[in-house]
């Protein structure tokens, strides 16, 4: 297994280190080091934030639930109203060349996908081809010390739009609750809106109640998290009971279990939310279960080539 830092190992087929090191990207068609990708000051996305973004996890250099990722692209994009540059074919082998370019066996592929150059007018311009920019980093997934012991997180007010379904890369919401989270020396924001949980700062909130799983709804008011669908998919094939519905505050707090879910951080139990303990301060037995139940999807998809979670972290 090649971990991060280490040498490229057996991917020399394609250049995917410049000699000095350096990470290559992907920007509009070319293949280049990242100190040479750049794009003109008056992109939509750096002047409006006028664009849409995805993260696929790679494990065992394999795209983890691709399908549902190249579905959201396009549901992002369609609902912004910027043409989707290329079908799925063309995504899956423009991550597949990423992967290959990058030498890490587990991997996070962030692509993006702005309305492109024009000059700064609200308005959508007449012609424009949209920037395509994508790059790949090690993936960076909880250690064992945090799948053991939890993570802490705050409540925040949801101050963000009416459209949190859409992968926007206008985050500043996302960006500011994350970092009053981190000023509280927590993990992430749960945030709340109407006296309803919503979701966290870059994740999927669950929780538990005697031995129900307890899920928002995908409304508008969430992003529609893979992770979340691989989740409950799960606890469905294994006899869990879920409910998908609107949780109100209180149950939050009193919940037996709260968990965050991503493509990074997978499943990760929150133990004290507000400095108060969620059920008795630990991971609780649905989390462990659940934690098994993805590490052993993960391992199913990625065949023999995965590495174990903690493995990241030896
Ligand atoms: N909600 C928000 C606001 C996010 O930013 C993310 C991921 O970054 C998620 C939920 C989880 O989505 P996924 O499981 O597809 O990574």
């Amino acid at each position: 297994m090649i971990r991060p830092g280490d040498a490229q190992g057996g991917h020399e087929k394609l250049a995917n280190m410049t000699p000095d090191g350096g990470q290559i990207v992907y920007l509009n068609g070319r293949f280049l080091p990242l100190a040479e990708a750049a794009v003109p000051v008056l992109d939509r996305g750096f002047i409006f934030g006028d664009g849409i973004y995805e993260y696929v996890p790679v494990y065992g250099r394999r795209p983890f639930a691709i399908d549902g990722h190249l579905r959201r692209l396009h549901a992002s994009l369609d609902a912004v109203r910027i043409p989707n540059p290329h079908g799925d074919a063309e995504w899956i082998a423009l991550i597949a060349q990423m992967i290959e370019r990058t030498p890490y066996d587990d991997q996070g592929v962030y692509l993006q996908v702005t309305r492109g150059v024009a000059p700064r007018e609200h308005g959508f311009p007449k012609t424009v081809t949209p920037t395509v920019f994508m790059m790949s980093n090690p993936l960076v997934t909880p250690s064992a010390a945090q799948i053991e012991r939890g993570v802490t997180a705050i409540t925040l007010p949801d101050v963000r739009w009416l459209r949190c379904d859409i992968k926007s890369i206008s985050l500043l919401g996302n960006v500011l609750a994350r970092q009053a989270a981190t000023e509280a020396g927590c993990a992430e924001a749960v945030m709340l809106r109407d006296g309803f949980l919503t979701e966290g700062s870059a994740s999927n909130v669950f929780a538990v109640k005697n031995g129900t799983l307890l899920a928002p709804p995908k409304d508008n008011l969430i992003l529609p998290g893979i992770t979340y669908d691989v989740v409950l998919d799960l606890a469905r094939a294994n006899g869990i009971p879920v409910e998908t519905r609107r949780i109100a505050e209180a149950e939050v707090r009193a919940a037996d279990e709260l968990w965050l879910s991503s493509s990074s951080k997978e499943v990760l139990a929150v133990v004290t939310l507000d400095g108060k303990p969620i059920g008795n301060g630990k991971p609780g037995p649905l989390f462990r279960r659940m934690h098994a139940l993805y590490q052993g999807h993960k391992r199913t998809l990625a065949g023999a080539a995965l590495d174990t979670t903690t493995a990241n972290h030896a």
